[in-house]
């Protein structure tokens, strides 16, 4: 099934690969008390956020924006025969619902110009290569891959500390290939598309930024994984490496966004997880926007 969303002279798809329960909300959410879970659960599971036994429901997908000039793949979620050991629905899979998502969306794999991820976390970065021949090699062959500097050293450095798998299956592979561009966090790519630092969840995350002369549309990765974040920005995950960056990140994106017409390609808010983004109560929510 395909998603899509046009919108001035973008074009944007969600390919979802996986979606439902994920983590507790208290285990994901560490700050998150007994008491503001009671008083959001109802329209938290209205919006498909949370399961009847308080687990988080994510998303997980990549999102493909079509500028007039380029074809951009963002983030590459989770990918097919990966080491994961600690995550069985991703360890080792091999279901067609990516590659059926692109084809969906009547893309090829050869037609993608970038790759740009957000962040180098596993469901961020699984795509970026597939297995032949008992090799990694690059699953887009004609696209250049967009990692930002400091997020790429960070995970390098940790690398040689002790085997990080999604870097070495996913990432290093594109390397070697010739196909990475290691960049600034405010790298540009035409007149349509940037990064924007949004430090935090990881050191050099960056969300990016579609558009031209104005922010039409915007994929902030994992700078926020739950609606209830929305409401709540203080409230970080136990993913997010420096937490209080983290909720500060939030804010800032939130605020920048707010009662603007920018849709926002939220990475793991359940579907149909685009929107923009409206002060509500205390905080703010991100309003759904229809297909079309
Ligand atoms: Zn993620």
């Amino acid at each position: 099934m395909s998603h899509a969303w046009t919108i001035g002279d973008l074009t944007i798809h969600r390919i979802v690969e996986q979606e439902g329960g994920f983590l507790d909300a208290f285990d994901m959410l560490p700050d998150l008390s007994a008491e503001t879970l009671s008083v959001e659960r109802d329209w938290l599971t209205a919006a498909g956020a949370l399961t009847a036994d308080d687990r988080l429901s994510l998303a997980f997908q990549s999102y493909v924006v079509r500028t007039p000039h380029h074809v951009v793949l963002v983030d590459s979620c989770i990918g097919n025969g990966k080491h994961r050991p600690t995550r069985p629905d991703w360890h080792g899979k091999s279901d067609s619902r990516f590659m059926d998502g692109l084809a969906a969306a009547d893309l090829s794999v050869a037609e993608v110009d970038f790759v740009m991820c957000t962040h180098l976390h596993a469901d961020h970065v699984g795509w970026n290569t597939r297995q032949e021949n008992g090799r990694w090699v690059p699953t887009f062959p004609k696209a250049r891959y967009i990692f930002e500097a400091r997020e790429f050293e960070h995970w390098r450095a940790a690398d040689e500390r002790a085997p990080v798998f999604p870097f070495q299956d996913s990432v290093l592979p594109v390397v070697a290939a010739g196909r990475a561009d290691i960049v600034a966090g405010d790298h540009a790519i035409g007149d349509h598309i940037r990064l924007m630092p949004t430090p935090g969840h990881t050191p050099g995350h960056v969300s990016i930024v579609f558009g031209k002369g104005r922010d039409v549309a915007v994929a902030p990765g994992d700078l926020i994984h739950s609606p209830l974040q929305a409401l709540h920005p203080q409230l970080s995950t136990r993913f997010d490496v420096d937490k209080a960056e983290a909720a500060r990140t939030r804010r800032a994106f939130l605020e920048r966004y707010c009662d603007t017409e920018t849709l926002c390609c939220m990475a793991h808010f359940p579907s149909p997880s685009v929107g923009r983004i409206r002060s509500w109560r205390e905080g703010f929510r991100c309003a759904p926007v229809g297909e079309g």
